[in-house]
Order: C-alpha cells, then sequence, then structure tokens
C-alpha cells in the first residue's frame, strides 16, 4: 500500500521527548479532525452524507460536545438521527417476515442481528477512521526515516524515550508491511532495546514516585519522578485524551 511521507511532523513530534511521539501527534489529529467536522467545510454534502450514515463514537461525539459548536453540531446530530430512524423503518426486528421464511431461515434470528446492525453502526466513528489512516502515515514515515536514516533519525530514535505500548505495536506492523526480512529483524531489535530501556527508565521513575510518599523521603527531591504515574499510564495505555 502507498502511503504519504510527513516527515517534519514526526520530526517535531520526536523531537519533544515525550513518553510517545505518535500519541502527541494522534492528539493534534484529533484535534483538527474535531474541528474540522464542526468547520464550514464539513457542511458539503457529500461530507453530511458520510456523518449521516458513519457518525461518530462516544468518545468523539464528547469532543463534537465540548468544542462548544452548538449550531453545527445540532445540525450534523439532527441528520445522524434522521438515518438512524430509517433505520428503525428498515431494520427493526418487528419488520417480521412471513412464518414460512421465518421457519426455513438459518443464522441469527431477527433480533440478533438488528442487535450486530446496531453493535456495528455504534461502533463506526469517522473520526476513528481518520486518525487511524493519520497513523499510518506517519508509522510509514518513521519506519522509512529509520530505513534511510535521514538526517541521523537512528540516533535521534535511540535517544528518545520510545513509545507507547499500542503505538509501538503500530509501528512493528509498519516495519513488518514494508522493510526486507532482515531490514526488519534490525528493526525490531532497536524498537525492543529502546522500549526496554525506557520501560526500566520508567520503573526506576515509578518506583521513587512510591517511596516519595514515606515520611522519611518527604524532604528529598523528587527528581523526574513527580508525573511518573502519569507517564507510566500513557506508556502503558496511549494517550490519556483531554475529554
Ligand atoms: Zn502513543
Ligand atoms: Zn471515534
Amino acid at each position: 500500500m502507498k502511503y504519504k511521507l510527513e516527515t517534519i511532523p514526526v520530526w517535531d513530534a520526536l523531537n519533544e521527548n515525550c513518553e510517545c511521539p505518535f500519541c502527541i501527534l494522534m492528539e493534534k489529529a484529533e484535534a483538527r479532525y474535531i474541528k474540522y467536522y464542526l468547520g464550514n467545510s464539513a457542511m458539503n454534502p457529500e461530507t453530511r452524507v458520510e456523518v449521516n450514515k458513519t457518525g461518530f463514537c462516544p468518545q468523539h461525539f464528547s469532543g463534537l460536545l465540548l468544542a462548544r459548536s452548538p449550531q453545527h453540531l445540532g445540525l450534523i446530530a439532527h441528520t445522524h438521527l434522521q438515518h438512524w430512524m430509517d433505520d428503525l423503518d428498515k431494520k427493526y426486528p418487528s419488520r417480521r417476515k412471513s412464518l414460512l421464511e421465518r421457519l426455513s431461515r438459518k443464522g441469527p434470528t431477527q433480533s440478533e442481528a438488528f442487535s450486530d446492525h446496531i453493535d456495528n453502526r455504534t461502533k463506526s466513528c469517522l473520526i476513528c477512521d481518520r486518525i487511524e489512516r493519520t497513523l499510518k502515515r506517519y508509522t510509514f514515515t518513521s519506519v522509512y526515516l529509520w530505513k534511510n536514516d535521514e538526517e541521523g533519525f537512528r540516533s535521534g530514535l535511540e535517544s528518545s524515550k520510545g513509545f507507547c505500548i499500542p503505538h509501538a505495536k503500530e509501528l512493528l506492523l509498519m516495519g513488518e508491511e514494508i522493510l526486507n526480512q532482515q531490514e526488519f529483524s534490525e528493526f525490531a531489535t532497536a524498537i525492543e532495546n529502546l522500549q526496554k530501556k525506557n520501560f526500566e527508565r520508567l520503573e526506576e521513575e515509578i518506583n521513587w514516585f512510591t517511596q516519595k510518599f514515606k515520611s522519611e523521603n518527604h524532604d528529598k527531591p523528587w527528581g523526574s519522578a513527580e508525573d511518573a504515574h502519569y507517564r507510566l499510564i500513557q506508556k502503558l495505555t496511549g494517550k490519556i485524551t483531554a475529554h
């Protein structure tokens, strides 16, 4: 698959020296998409059709609510509801088929089929989809920069704090997709060493963080451990989003 290179944002995020550059990039992408879906450009007919059909997950509907643009959000939510009302007309279990048809059918019952349909629809989200595609571009760019060692990317990566666990997985998957076997083995080793080194660093920090609450340590300096619990949770789960 072809992906677009986006070297500048990847370098900028890496230079922030945080627990995961992809978390920074995804947070920015999320903010951008929330703004987009509440802006005038999302009012064009094609986007409205997409929004009506797919909608947003609970997290991103909350993000849209928090962005406080009630007029646009009202329009989006209104036509999205109309799409759901069509669903009721077409898919509700009371739209019963003839007795013969029902007796002869195999597979899920009407209620099960309706339940699956609702589950699929409520899980779908335009912003999640776009974030996923954006992450692919950034992981592709990172693997590309590593492969060509452009502008000292390998040493930049080595001196970074590594990645959160979910994004390290995405990076490895991209590495496997676009590198040859020899390159991938080298790449995977580099990422594993980087992750290990930074897990050890965080383990020391969280250990000191917990020790600091003991009375004998009250007056001792925090060092870098004051927000270790926050950074550790980010490392384990990915960015804790603002909403
Ligand atoms: Zn991350
Ligand atoms: Zn979403």
